[in-house]
């Protein structure tokens, strides 16, 4: 499938240009009143000094809205919440800016002085390359600011029907096409940086072999959860004589078993829970909003399905069993996360001990006996 077909794809790209946009444009609005200044000296012996000055004070003011609203742009902590009101303002600001500049270079352009007229239209091009250049990311930007800048001087010059106006035209014509070129290359790097951001993020995040939440998502999720009131459980489950299913039947069949755990976790977990492999053969389901009893069961649930789990490899059945450990946090505390940790790592431990394949929850009793797992020690750690 297309990236450009996935709305939260294109969601993003447009969130990235009208940040980008804004950002560039920010630092650059005084151009636009400084060149149309330059241009009224320049034409100042005969042009016409009201329309000059009426011209250059306008998109001066203009300059001025477009900065004040890049400056609260960018101060606004929650852009992407009301991004929609923020990209209609500055297209709004983007067309009027570009109508003044383009229909006054129509205006202030003396009808009867050739090197004048291509003195005014030289800049126009000149403000539709730079419009390309600051706004091609943006699509309806650059599609109707480009013309709106060009043609009112581009058609003027050519109502002289004379070869020297409309090859100098002609020009700007060429470069509008260019810009809109360019626009859609930049459009489709921009794309491009965006998918390979997102894939970045997804591997960074994503256990390659069980397709769940690795070990640094489990512990960000983790966090998050018990940030909250709301109570959570956690359940660290852990493949019983695993290593023998490695050594009897190879490395490539406990894989396949950790697929098959993979598979079933991610079929029991529920949108807002978390299911993670945080080890080797070490799995773990984050389930916020639940009570002791509703831990319980959902334990003795994934016991029971794993019993009854035929894993297929190269013509074996294999089977397997876990057992599991299980705490739960009702209220919140500073070292929410790493006391869940610590006691889900003691109660999977104590259900080792007491024969594996079963699930045990945490009781004040259980001592560590060392037997704090890797994670739990980083997270003391860290
Ligand atoms: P216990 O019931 O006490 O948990 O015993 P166990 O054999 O499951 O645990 P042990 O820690 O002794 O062995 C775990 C093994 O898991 C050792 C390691 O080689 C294997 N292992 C770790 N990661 C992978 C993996 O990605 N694929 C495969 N096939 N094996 C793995
Ligand atoms: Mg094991
Ligand atoms: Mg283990």
């Amino acid at each position: 499938m297309r990236a450009a077909q996935d709305p939260s794809n294109a969601e993003s790209l447009r969130i990235a240009a009208l940040n980008l946009i804004v950002t560039q444009a920010h630092k650059r609005q005084a151009l636009s009143p400084i060149c149309a200044a330059l241009v009224s000296i320049a034409i100042w012996p005969v042009g016409d000094h009201f329309r000059e000055l009426v011209w250059v004070g306008l998109l001066t003011a203009i300059s001025l809205w477009r900065h004040l609203f890049a400056v609260a742009f960018l101060r606004a902590a929650q852009v992407e919440r009301s991004r929609k009101h923020w990209e209609w303002h500055f297209f709004f600001s983007f067309l009027v800016a570009c109508s003044v500049w383009g229909i006054g270079a129509w205006l202030v352009m003396p009808a009867d002085s050739l090197a004048h007229q291509a003195l005014v239209y030289t800049f126009t091009i000149g403000m539709v390359g730079g419009a390309s250049v600051l706004y091609g990311v943006h699509r309806l930007s650059a599609t109707l600011a480009l013309p709106i800048i060009f043609l009112p001087s581009a058609i003027y010059l050519c109502s002289f029907g004379e070869t020297f106006q409309l090859i100098l035209a002609s020009g700007g014509f060429l470069l509008m096409l260019a810009a809109n070129r360019g626009s859609q290359l930049m459009i489709e790097s921009m794309r491009r940086t965006i998918e390979l951001t997102r894939e970045l993020d997804h591997q960074a995040h994503i256990d390659a072999l069980s397709g769940l939440s690795n070990r640094r998502a489990f512990a960000e999720t983790g966090e998050r959860m018990c940030n909250s009131n709301d109570s959570v459980a956690l359940l660290m489950i852990d493949i019983d004589h695993f290593k023998a299913i490695n050594d009897r039947y190879g490395h490539g069949a406990g894989d396949r078993v950790i697929v098959a755990m993979g598979e079933l976790l991610a079929t029991m977990a529920q949108p807002h829970q978390c299911a993670a492999r945080v080890g080797g053969e070490e799995f773990a389901l984050l389930l916020p909003g639940v009570d002791l009893i509703e831990s319980e069961s959902a334990a003795r649930r994934l016991l029971e399905q794993v019993r009854r789990l035929r894993i297929e490899h190269q013509g074996i059945a294999l089977q397997c069993s876990v057992s599991i450990g299980y705490a739960l946090s009702r209220a919140a505390t500073d070292d929410r996360f790493s006391q869940l940790l610590i006691q889900s790592d003691r109660a999977l431990y104590a259900a080792k001990r007491a024969g594996r394949d079963r699930a045990l929850a945490f009781a004040a009793e259980m001592d560590a006996s060392g037997a704090t797992s890797a994670i739990a020690r980083k997270q003391q750690r860290g």
